[in-house]
């Protein structure tokens, strides 16, 4: 995502935050401003966290790389170093529960059929 784009979506995301803290704030009117500030905030944090992650997920040009030593190939069961690419542009893996290491001649043809 270009920076330009980011930058409105980030304005724009901090705009839809205004309407959470104000009708958390009109509720908690009753309360001590700082402590119905805090609370509105952590409201706000914890939606605007999840929007946040998605504005500011970075997408890498170049292929990031995890290796383990002694794991199973995924494709030819060979046992030893593993790779996985963890991101590639669109390709993201990172929160992968059960990642797949290849050895290197696998990881190197699984890369090729991402790169397509
Ligand atoms: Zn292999």
């Amino acid at each position: 995502m270009k920076l330009a784009k980011k930058y409105f979506l980030y304005l724009v995301r901090w705009q839809l935050s205004t309407p959470i803290l104000a009708i958390v704030l009109k509720i908690l009117a009753h309360m001590h401003t700082l402590w119905a500030t805090i609370i509105a905030n952590l409201i706000g944090g914890l939606i605007f966290f999840w929007i946040d992650k998605i504005i500011f997920k970075k997408k890498s040009d170049v292929p990031l790389w995890e290796i383990e030593e002694n794991v199973k190939c995924a494709d030819c069961k060979k046992v030893g170093k593993g790779y996985r690419i963890v991101s590639w542009g669109n390709y993201d893996r990172s929160e992968d529960k059960h990642p797949e290491f290849r050895c290197k001649e696998c990881s190197i043809k699984k890369m090729n059929t991402i790169s397509k």
